[in-house]
């Protein structure tokens, strides 16, 4: 097991309100672990503002996924049948980056 990075409570300026908040080491962690690579640029609840706001700009849309045939909401229109829920898209996305690495090519990041 690679040793874990120490983390610290960051505090962190919101682009909207222009206020401090602090960057929880939980939050951190939840970051590192799925990947991810834009921190966080607004306080909780202008990060929630946004995001109605987003859900505004984009309805949902009702679809059928292709793989378990359950019914799903997406920020998308679906352009075709040919669609899968997020579990099933994840799950896709895993499968074709270790047939990647399998390959032993590596991805474009
Ligand atoms: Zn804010
Ligand atoms: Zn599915």
């Amino acid at each position: 097991m690679p040793e874990k990075q120490k983390l610290e409570e960051k505090i962190l300026i919101c682009k909207d309100c222009g206020d401090k908040f602090i960057w929880t080491e939980g939050e951190q962690q939840f970051f590192i672990d799925k990947g991810l690579k834009n921190i966080p640029k607004r306080c909780k609840s202008c990060a929630a503002a946004y995001k109605s706001k987003l859900r505004e700009k984009h309805p949902m849309h009702w679809i059928k996924c292709k793989k378990c045939k359950k019914k799903s909401e997406v920020p998308f229109e679906p352009k075709s049948e040919d669609v899968y829920c997020e579990e099933c898209f994840k799950k896709e996305i895993i499968k074709r980056d270790e047939k990647i690495a399998e390959a032993g090519l590596t991805l474009p990041s």
